[in-house]
């Protein structure tokens, strides 16, 4: 599950509950921002993503034409292609999942969903315009988003998923670091929770061995707004729950570039 613009120093067992739990069960480590990497969505969901950096993928802003996925591509196309059913699951920003600004950035899964959200809102801007309409579109997007990949999960589970949420980063630019960011935070912290309760509903789910992984891409300042090295945007984070990951042990992930390798893994792929 990818959680957009989440600060690390937000996080807590009552903020994120949900998040926390894996924590506790798992992991919840600190991820910084390379220095070669702007802090912008774009670059950081492509090495999340490929577990490349921006020298691989060739990303460094939301506008991804001319990368280099062909050489470096997605964990779900991966696996995609390893043979295993995937789902890729997208609420709001289109070039993670659709053929727009260059993307797709996620480019093969046997099960798609993108759940677009209306124009107003969609003004990425840091003054706050479209503030209220924007958070309502982007809170109903992310609930259609994990309505939909919940029921998936639940059902015929694919092996290998991403779902997206991008209600939180939209509070950032609109509002800043505050009261409608830290709501956004705890409704995408229960999404989080829905989708790991769909996961482990399966009839058969005691005896499967799910990972689950929780990663954002970068921070937010005070005011609202990313792109530079400030370090509550460069901290970004990842979570992670499952087989052999031990409490207490040092995390699995320390780079973006460790969160793909350790999804293949998980799932018995290839480069894994
Ligand atoms: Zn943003």
């Amino acid at each position: 599950m990818g959680v957009d613009g989440v600060r690390f120093d937000f996080l807590g067992p009552d903020s994120a509950p949900s998040i926390w739990a894996l924590g506790q069960a798992g992991f919840l480590a600190r991820v910084p921002v390379d220095e070669a990497t702007p802090t912008w969505s774009g670059p950081c969901w492509a090495t999340i993503a490929t577990g490349t950096g921006v020298a691989g993928h060739g990303i460094t802003g939301n506008d991804l034409t001319g990368h280099r996925l062909a050489e470096h591509p997605d964990f779900v196309t991966r696996a995609t292609r390893a043979g295993l059913p995937t789902l890729l699951a997208v609420s709001g920003w289109p070039p993670l999942a659709l053929a727009e600004d260059g993307g797709p950035l996620f480019a093969e899964a046997s099960t798609r969903e993108f759940t677009a959200v209306p124009q107003a809102g969609l003004a990425w801007n840091d003054a706050g315009a479209g503030g209220e309409a924007g958070l309502a579109a982007w809170d109903a997007a992310d609930e259609a988003t994990t309505a939909r990949a919940a029921a998936i999960l639940a059902g015929q589970a694919p092996r290998v998923s991403f779902v997206y949420l991008g209600a939180v980063d939209f509070a950032g630019h609109a509002t800043g670091s505050g009261t409608a960011y830290r709501a956004a935070l705890l409704a995408a912290d229960q999404r989080v929770g829905r989708l790991v309760a769909a996961v482990r509903s399966q009839p058969s789910g005691p005896e499967e061995d799910w990972t689950i992984v929780v990663v954002t891409d970068h921070g937010h300042r005070d005011e609202g707004g990313h792109g530079g090295r400030e370090p509550e945007v460069t901290t970004a984070w990842a979570a992670a729950a499952g087989p052999g990951i031990r409490p207490g042990a040092p995390p699995l992930v320390a780079r973006q570039e460790e969160v793909a390798p350790l999804v293949l893994a998980a799932a018995g792929c290839p480069g894994g």
